[in-house]
């Protein structure tokens, strides 16, 4: 039988796609979180998963490291999705990727008055074509996490992240002013692979969207 290996993510990501891949009738034989492996089997002999940081989903499928993986439209957008077919929205892990800015900044008119804004964050692709369509010259200034802190500590005007109850923000003082791009994982296959193993994928493909159309 064709070996199939899927990439996930730690967290939420693999916490979520947990009962799709149950519904596909594959169930992983540790548990992640408890589990220091990073190559886990499961009750299907032919299919293994394997935990890699989110980021990093997308790379391992990209070059056929992995067959399948799930991963965060953020992070789709940043990678650029060379060499993958995204071809459902599992509609987990939800949240949507703002600009934000300390509680007292006029974002607006620094933004008709033509600023030039200092944004820090993680994701500076999605960030540089956002601003460049809207016109607002910008300063990126890339950081890896607790983008919060720049606005506060004078390193930025504002920051790119994702937010799902905002309480992280209003814990900060900050608010959010403008939405980038609503967020969901994706299931993403590598294109090889999807014409080579089709007989072993499409199953799997078939269970999640009759999983997540219900
Ligand atoms: P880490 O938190 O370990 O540094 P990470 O932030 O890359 O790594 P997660 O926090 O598990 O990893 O996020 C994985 C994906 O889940 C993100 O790419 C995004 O699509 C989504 N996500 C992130 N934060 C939230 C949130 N607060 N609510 C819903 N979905 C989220
Ligand atoms: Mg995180």
């Amino acid at each position: 039988m064709t070996d199939i290996t899927i990439a996930l993510s730690k967290g939420r990501i693999f916490e979520d796609t947990t009962p799709l891949l149950k519904s596909a009738g594959i169930i992983a034989s540790d548990d992640p979180e408890s589990s220091r492996k990073l190559i886990l089997s499961t009750n299907r002999s032919n299919v293994r998963l394997i935990i890699v940081r989110a980021t990093d989903v997308p790379t391992y499928v990209q070059y056929g490291a992995a067959d399948l993986g799930v991963a965060g439209k953020d992070v789709l957008l940043e990678h650029g999705g060379a060499g993958l077919y995204q071809p459902l929205d599992l509609n987990i892990a939800r949240c949507r990727l703002m600009v934000a800015v300390p509680d007292g900044f006029d974002y607006e008119s620094a933004v008709r008055q033509g600023a030039r804004l200092r944004v820090a964050t993680k994701y500076v692709q999605t960030a540089r074509e956002h601003f460049a369509n809207k016109g607002v010259h910008v300063d990126l200034i890339k950081l890896y996490g607790s983008m919060e802190l720049a606005p506060l500590v004078g390193l930025a005007d504002a920051i790119v992240d994702l937010v799902s109850s905002g309480n992280t923000l209003k814990a900060n003082h900050l608010k959010a002013v403008e939405e980038i791009v609503p967020i969901s994982a994706r299931l993403i296959i590598n294109q090889a692979a999807l014409k080579l193993k089709a007989q072993a994928i499409q199953p799997i493909l078939d269970a999640f969207n009759e999983t997540v159309k219900k």
